[in-house]
């Protein structure tokens, strides 16, 4: 099922979102809730997507295939990332500045300073625990959709914002 966006100036995107615990994960509601997300994160053409960002303030988020590295899961995966209760922190001196956008803030994209190289902590779909070093591209989305989950909405940070047609 496709899922309606939640979009500026919604206040719950400014919301920090609960944590799960892994009996929440397991329900039928969560895992519904990602079945749900994947395809709206891909037909929206979103690199990731936050469940405060269709309504749901817990602190899950998917990232698309496009932000993972070949070599993050086993051989012929064509799995997506799934984060629950995800933070990161920085492992190297490097900032880097990208252009950003995101499915909540339709027609604009912003410069965002973001750490290079990030560790991150988490537990997947099924509740276990995962941790990751994620460099480049996917440490930019990381840090994009971790934050979401604690309220935060890249604009909140872009350096600058400008319109997109
Ligand atoms: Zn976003």
């Amino acid at each position: 099922m496709i899922l309606p966006l939640t979009k500026i100036p919604t206040p719950s995107l400014h919301e920090p979102s609960q944590a799960l615990t892994k009996d929440e994960i397991l329900s039928p509601k969560i895992q519904k809730l990602i079945q749900d997300m994947i395809p709206t994160m891909y037909r929206e053409k979103g690199i990731g997507l936050a469940a405060p960002q269709v309504g749901v303030n817990v602190k899950l988020c998917v990232i698309g295939k496009e932000a993972i590295p070949e070599d993050f899961f086993p051989k012929d995966s064509t799995k997506d990332l799934v984060l629950i209760n995800p933070t990161y922190k920085r492992t190297g001196k490097r900032v880097v500045q990208e252009t950003e956008g995101c499915l909540s803030v339709p027609g604009k994209q912003g410069k965002v300073k973001r750490y290079r190289q990030v560790h991150v902590d988490a537990l997947d779909e099924q509740g276990n625990p995962l941790s990751f070093e994620a460099g480049g591209y996917l440490a930019h989305v990381a840090q994009h959709e971790t934050d979401h989950l604690n309220g935060i909405v890249y604009i909140d940070k872009a350096e600058t914002i400008w319109e997109i047609e």
